[in-house]
């Protein structure tokens, strides 16, 4: 296999046990050898990340998956349907996953990320990545290179620049470790598509403490600012004296602030769903309106990253 310099680079600090930013079609992620706690421990470090909250595995092939988690008939079946994409399947771990990885769970996260440099890049490894979001703990995703380098650029060893991410939201979680099946966490696949293999399942919402998902924390995903979401129109008579920007579906209704999609297309306001609450963060105002996404498709998965990263009052 011929390999890019960039790909080499990235190759070499991750055997050398470093962290490397990878793209994936989601979100980018922050890898290291997920078979290798000392590697593990450094992500940790990095996104200031409480040590409950557990890494999902990413790897280039189903044998590379078979090596870190049981494969069922039904979780081969959902992975036929959507590897490489942005699923996660959580499985009993095998006894070679460090209990690091999955914050001393019996079960481990797997996922083949569909994004040509980094299926390349695990290709040429001989071990999985444990890869969370690559972003300070508790604050929004990054979607581009650039987000990575603003906020860890000094704690990487290598970001591996793969373009904006194609998706934009982090992957969607199935839980199958045990015989009830759950969504633990709405994300880049639709939660009907996933029903069209497995029947309809549960959908995990609340939070607690020590989530099972803590993709599922309260004020996860939150700009700095604050972001209010509701109907604009009300909003926009209710905080009259702030400096106000709008996060709209279509349009700003008049206001400052970004349209996610003016043609009202839900893939590409999930696309662009992490940059603008960066780009509105950097805007310097007292408060992001928000409407609702309609509720179908990826509205759905944008809606609860909109409830999580808004202000509870
Ligand atoms: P991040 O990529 O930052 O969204 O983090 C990975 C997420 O995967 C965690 O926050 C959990 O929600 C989820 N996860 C990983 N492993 C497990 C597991 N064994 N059980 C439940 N959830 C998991
Ligand atoms: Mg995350």
């Amino acid at each position: 296999m011929i390999l890019g310099e960039d790909i080499k680079r990235a190759r070499q600090a991750l055997i050398s046990g470093g962290l490397v930013a990878i793209p994936t079609e989601t979100v980018y992620g922050l890898a290291a050898n997920g078979l290798e706690s000392s590697a593990v421990a450094k992500i940790f470090k990095a996104k200031n990340r409480p040590n409950y909250d557990p890494l999902i595995l990413h790897i280039g092939s189903i044998a590379q998956a078979e090596l870190s988690a049981e494969f069922h008939e039904d979780a081969k079946n959902l992975a036929a349907a959507f590897w490489p994409g942005p699923l996660t399947i959580i499985l009993k771990k095998t006894a070679i996953v460090p209990d690091i990885v999955t914050s001393g769970l019996d079960t481990v996260g797997v996922r083949m990320p569909n994004h040509k440099l980094t299926q390349k890049l695990l290709e040429s490894l001989e071990f999985p990545l444990a890869a969370p979001s690559a972003n300070p703990f508790g604050y929004v995703s990054p979607t581009t290179a650039q987000h990575v380098a603003d906020q860890l650029g000094d704690q990487v060893d290598f970001i591996l620049d793969g373009g904006p991410c194609q998706v934009g939201l982090e992957s969607t979680i199935v839980d199958m470790s045990h015989s009830s099946y759950e969504i633990l966490r709405q994300g880049g696949i639709p939660n009907e598509a996933i029903f069209k293999v497995l029947g309809e399942i549960p959908v995990r919402e609340e939070s607690s403490s020590n989530p099972k998902a803590p993709g599922m924390l309260e004020n996860h995903y939150a700009p700095t600012a604050e972001l209010v979401v509701g109907d604009i129109s009300q909003l926009i008579e209710k905080y009259t004296e702030k400096r106000i920007a709008v996060l709209g579906f279509q349009s700003t209704y008049g206001k400052e602030g970004i349209a996610l999609s003016p043609s009202g297309n839900l893939e590409e306001a999930a696309r662009n769903l992490f940059a603008a609450l960066r780009a509105l963060d950097r805007g310097n105002y007292d408060l992001i309106l928000s409407e609702w996404m309609p509720n179908t498709g990826l509205g759905k998965a944008i809606n609860d990253k909109l409830k999580r990263a808004s202000r509870k009052d």
